[in-house]
């Protein structure tokens, strides 16, 4: 683990709060569940998922298991949902902890059935359709069996849901968006033909955000949750201001003149174009700053924006601070977040999303809760 004093990945659990609390106003009368997996888009899960609780979030989701399980050993007793899992996975450890499953197919409902079965109780489940992303969820043809099979379970099963996930939710405007729409109302209609009485979720933040028409019951909120806009001017859209949860930031921890013509970083890929002044940052590609931000991408040292040059190496990089810097080691260097550039800047300038950017920050980089002002590092994990 790094020295928190040296990089960190500040969290403002507050901030976090905040959003879900203007989210789930925003998509009212539905109700929103807080999205958790992947370690709380890298901020802490297990975190993430008390700070929901604590602003009256009624629902978690995670993808795998194991994270639903972890949620549960840590004490969350609230409805979670998870929906992915491997061909060997082991439904009776989910069923008995009372995580509400997802069902993509036959297959996986016998296995969760047979589960229920063995404990003597009744599966929640979400049954899953695939209205056009082509990614997990029934095919619509096997839609039908899948529906039948279900309401013949009712002793083993309870659809709690039908559900289904967005291909294209940021950009309103496109095509997908009505078609699976349509798609998944005729799905839920014959559900309803087969006895079930499912409530409905299909949003995730860019819906949930700007597409009244997919809130339906209820809304898998993940990313803006962190404060992070689903995709360009999908926040704007939707007349809310995020606040970003996570700073990523660190300590310069070298500082030195160098010649116009001196080589910089592996393979000399940045040459002093002038004499200047660069700074060492201890965070590298092992850390989440991606190998595509050398000589890209740009951070926050003393209030001003300065450029990464060089390759990023695996546990740092290096940043150009200019002739007439008079930055000094220890100085602050804010990766991005409050104070610093929005994560989707600094995405943007390596090609990617800030969803790719959080969700890698490195286990060694402690994560600090912020507390009115102060930091605190965090314990639970
Ligand atoms: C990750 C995920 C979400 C949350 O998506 P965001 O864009 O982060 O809000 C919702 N639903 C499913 C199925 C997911 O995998």
């Amino acid at each position: 683990m790094i020295d928190p004093a040296t990089a960190s990945a500040v969290i403002d659990w507050s901030a976090y709060r905040h959003n879900l609390t203007v989210l789930a106003d925003h998509v009212a009368p539905a109700t929103l569940m807080a999205v958790v997996k992947a370690d709380g888009y890298g901020h802490g899960m297990v975190e993430a998922a008390r700070q929901a609780r604590a602003a009256g979030v009624t629902w978690l989701g995670v993808a795998v298991a194991g994270e639903a399980l972890t949620l549960r050993a840590q004490g969350d007793r609230g409805r979670l949902m998870c929906w992915l899992y491997g061909p060997q996975e082991d439904f009776t450890g989910l069923v008995g902890a009372e995580v509400d499953l997802s069902v993509s197919s036959l297959a996986e409902l016998d296995r969760i059935a047979a589960a229920a079965r063995s404990l003597g109780r009744k599966a929640r489940v979400h049954l899953k359709v695939d209205s056009g992303l082509s990614r997990n969820g029934c095919p619509v043809e096997q839609w039908p069996e899948l529906c039948r099979a279900a309401a013949a379970r009712t002793g083993e099963v309870e659809v709690v849901a039908v559900w289904t996930h967005l291909a294209a939710a940021e950009e309103p405007d496109h095509p997908s968006v009505p078609a699976q729409l349509t798609t998944f109302d005729q799905a839920f209609a014959l559900a309803r033909e087969h006895g079930l009485s499912p409530i409905r979720h299909v949003a995730n933040s860019a819906a949930a955000m700007i597409l009244p028409q997919a809130r339906y019951e209820l809304v898998r909120v993940g990313i803006a949750g962190y404060g992070i806009d689903p995709g360009v001017g999908v926040a704007d859209r939707a007349g809310i201001a995020l606040a970003p949860v996570m700073t990523l930031r660190a300590a310069l921890v070298n500082v030195k003149r160098i010649p116009a013509g001196a080589g910089v970083s592996y393979g000399h890929t940045w040459i002093a174009p002038r004499d200047t002044v660069v700074g060492l940052v201890p965070l590298g590609y092992a850390d989440g700053i991606v190998r595509a931000a050398g000589n890209r991408a740009s951070v926050v040292v003393n209030d001003r924006e300065v450029p990464l040059v060089g390759r990023v190496c695996m546990d740092q990089c290096v940043v150009d601070l200019g002739p007439d810097s008079r930055d000094r080691v220890g100085d602050p260097v804010v990766m991005f977040g409050q104070q610093g550039r929005a994560v989707n800047d600094f995405a943007a300038d390596c090609d990617t999303i800030g969803y790719e950017i959080v969700t890698r920050i490195g286990s060694r980089v402690p994560r600090v809760a912020q507390v009115a002002g102060s930091v605190e590092v965090s314990r639970d994990e």
